[in-house]
């Protein structure tokens, strides 16, 4: 009989219990007993939610009050010194220091867990790191489950991938030096579970799917040895990718069981089953934990059964990965079109199929007659639907050619020609789009969404938004303007409410970082634009002044990776659809006489495989999906565009081929030594290095960013560049915004004075 577990269950709750429960303590309004009652209701009720749907083993230590990754540190005794905390008596509130920074000390770094948009908080490491007795949440809730009587597995970040995710702060030498320091820690924790009755944990090694550096992979086998030996049975989980390549050290090693998630790599299957051995348990994650599609039942009930006939009741069943990145529970969405809610499974659904799938492999496939008929019906329905299929839309990417994915003529052409209609001096400056969303712009709509105030009122105020956004840019002496963004709640949501083929839950929360949660939208069928979605608003700011405006757009790489993706096609296609409606929309702006038009893309080197070995692909059609998007206008006009990140390196010449005539990027932190890999590859259009960190509070002064400048002019050449801040201004305010960009402007006239006349 196969044991089915799951990896790690969604914390924040259906309602977001515990996003308000830490913001309300926060803000003072309640306090840590309150917030720890929360946290405890939240656990027992996720662990009642998953036992109750027939899951054998409960995670536990998949619950954080912020994140996962940070509650490993405290486990370990492991808060950076610089806080100068007790690391065995660390406190809730010490805890939140350190993911938030507190007056004296800078919140430790966040970052995106592997190629998902859930954000953990990075280690710091330098020769001194120690680890030892540290918080003793985990041991406390071992307590709480068995006081439940349910079978808890607790869930660590395994040692290598802790190590690995973290970061030096100190140069000369490697983190991997701190294992045999760390190794200890990681013993003692088992030994307390162990005596605390717990047989099984999980040790989540995701690292395992990245491209590791061998001294990284050498490490594994005798670490494990070693933790194997303390007592609980280890389950060594990986996911995300395959580990094929390390099948013969990780059949060999020490540990009780793997967990590999068959869903986004069954390749890996057989090498891993080859000579699997005897004493060891293979989990098999066969229920998609990044997604939010029913499972097709048979398909996966089929592969359970043939990885069975290998090792009989040596197999596991779970979810492919934790389901953290899902939302909890579809039956709370009340408003979906009940056709695409009937192909949707979250969290407590795919529970579900496991139980169903579990059920099948123990009593046949007539046990779940009825599940199977039913899911087969729904496949076929989907494949069928004219939701999914809109046939103008696959007739139009059947008909592109070469030419839809190039511009008339190459930039050294089109350069002078968009100076030329443009009229802007040298060091134009501009911003990346968004104008502080004030309390007015909030207020609005919000009454706007829950009716009291109507469509044409709802307007009125976004107008008023756009005049003051542009009456402040010409006041300040910015040459390229933009309408500021008002309108919009979000640069993905907003496009998707306006394209057919996306659909909007009302609860489908998944956490992003700390109590932050995203919503996804869902793209279910193929994707097209009914009508102009941005024309008038850049049409009514550009009626306002006689300076050029930017048409704002969100390129169709984000668009496609802040979504969940249908799964019937390959994302390549479903970027081509989206990049087609973008394609009218610019060419919309530009009959409507708009000179310059933005596509952000921020998360195009999101989307990057975890594998070196399939990042070409990747961005060969991300590449040209941003090149559909923006290559239909005339020479004359100006394609911008945004991305907020410094690391670049290895997707430039990605970069360069996307062929925007100007990018603004992320360069403020790393006082511009960014533009060194640009130059290094030759990169032949414009660039806007970000020259005002609107990430901080703090205001930049003129020469700080003439400074900046000065240094961005030695890497590229002056006629290259331009002047503006880092990323978007919609979570500032207007006054320190003002004073940003007042002081911005100055630093480009004092480089325009201080320029050579030609
Ligand atoms: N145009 C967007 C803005 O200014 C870009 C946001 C982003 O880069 N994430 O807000
Ligand atoms: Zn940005």
């Amino acid at each position: 009989m196969a044991v089915t577990h799951s990896l790690g269950f969604p914390r924040i709750g259906a309602g977001r219990e515990l996003k308000q429960a830490i913001e309300a303590y926060w803000a003072g309004r309640t306090g840590l007993a309150e917030l720890a009652e929360t946290g405890r209701q939240l656990r027992e009720r996720h662990w009642k939610i998953q036992s109750q749907s027939g899951i054998d083993l409960v995670p536990l230590g998949d619950f954080a009050y912020y994140d996962q990754m940070l509650n490993m540190t405290a486990l370990l005794g492991a808060a950076p010194r610089r806080f100068g905390f007790q690391a065995d008596a660390l406190s809730l509130d010490q805890h939140f220091q350190l993911a938030r920074g507190n007056a004296g000390q800078p919140a430790m770094e966040m970052t995106k867990w592997f190629d998902t948009n859930y954000h953990y908080i990075v280690p710091e490491f330098d020769l001194e790191t120690g680890f030892g007795p540290g918080a003793e949440w985990l041991f406390d809730e071992v307590e709480e489950a068995k006081a439940l009587r349910l079978n808890p597995k607790p869930v660590l970040i395994g040692p290598l991938t802790y190590l690995y995710l973290g970061k030096e702060k100190q140069a000369g030498f490697s983190r991997l030096e701190l294992l045999p320091r760390l190794l200890p820690a990681y013993a003692a924790i088992l030994q307390r579970l162990h005596a605390s009755g717990v047989h099984w944990v999980q040790m989540d090694e995701p690292a395992l799917g990245l491209d590791l550096p061998s001294e990284w992979i050498e490490a594994y086998a005798p670490a494990y040895a070693a933790l194997a030996a303390v007592g609980p049975k280890l389950l060594l989980a990986t996911y995300f990718a395959s580990v094929a390549e390390h099948a013969g050290w990780l059949k060999s090693s020490a540990v009780a069981g793997l967990h590999v998630d068959a869903v986004r790599a069954p390749e890996q299957l057989p090498d891993l089953l080859e000579h699997f051995p005897a004493d060891k348990i293979l989990s098999l994650g066969l229920i998609d934990g990044r997604n939010i599609w029913r499972t097709d039942l048979s398909a996966a009930l089929e592969l359970a059964e043939n990885v069975r006939s290998a090792l009989s009741d040596r197999l596991w069943l779970a979810p492919s990965c934790s389901l953290l990145h899902v939302p909890q529970d579809l039956g709370q969405e009340t408003g979906l079109n009940p056709e695409l809610k009937s192909w949707l499974a979250f969290a407590v659904q795919k529970l579900d199929e496991l139980a169903a799938i579990d059920k099948g492999l123990r009593l046949g496939r007539e046990a779940i007659g009825a599940e199977l008929a039913e899911q087969e019906r729904i496949l076929q329905a989907r494949a069928q639907s004219p939701l999914t299929h809109n046939p103008a839309v696959r007739q139009r990417l059947e008909g592109l050619s070469d030419a839809d994915f190039s511009r008339y003529s190459p930039f050294a052409e089109r350069g002078p020609l968009q100076r030329e209609r443009l009229r802007l001096p040298p060091f134009p400056t501009t911003t990346i789009g968004s104008f502080p969303q004030t309390p007015a712009i909030r207020q609005a709509r919000a009454a706007h969404r829950s009716g009291e105030l109507n469509e044409e009122a709802y307007r009125d105020a976004m107008r008023a938004a756009i005049r003051e956004a542009v009456s402040k840019q010409e006041a300040l002496g910015l040459d390229l303007l933009v309408h500021g963004e008002a309108e919009r709640n979000d640069m993905v949501e907003y496009f998707g409410e306006q394209l057919s083929g996306y659909a909007f839950t009302r609860h489908g929360w998944v956490q992003s970082y700390g109590s932050r949660c995203v919503k996804p939208p869902i793209i279910y069928g193929d994707v097209a634009r009914p009508q102009p979605m941005t024309v008038e608003w850049i049409g009514y700011a550009q009626g306002l002044t006689k300076k050029p405006v930017k048409g704002m757009l969100t390129g169709p790489v984000t668009m496609l990776q802040w979504s969940f993706v249908r799964d019937d096609q390959p994302r390549a296609v479903t970027a081509l659809q989206i990049a087609l409606a973008i394609r009218d929309e610019v060419a919309d702006l530009e009959a409507a006489g708009v000179a310059a038009i933005q596509i952000d893309e921020p998360a195009f080197r999101e989307g990057l495989p975890l594998k070196a070995a399939d990042r070409a692909d990747y961005l060969d059609w991300a590449v040209k999906a941003f090149r559909l998007a923006s290559c239909g206008v005339a020479d004359d006009t100006q394609i911008h565009t945004h991305m907020c990140y410094s690391e670049f390196g290895d997707i430039l010449p990605a970069i360069a081929a996307l062929d925007a005539d100007v990018i603004t990027i992320e360069t403020c932190r790393s006082a511009m030594d960014l533009l060194i890999p640009f130059r290094a590859s030759g990169y032949p259009n414009d660039i806007g290095p970000g020259v005002y960190d609107i990430h901080s509070p703090r205001i930049p002064g003129a020469s700080e960013m003439q400074g900046l400048l000065e240094k961005a002019s030695a890497a590229v050449e002056p006629e290259r560049l331009w002047v503006n801040p880092d990323c978007g201004l919609k979570t500032r305010q207007w006054p320190e915004v003002e004073q940003a960009l007042a002081n911005m402007v100055d630093a480009a006239l004092a480089m325009r004075r201080n320029a050579v006349p030609a």
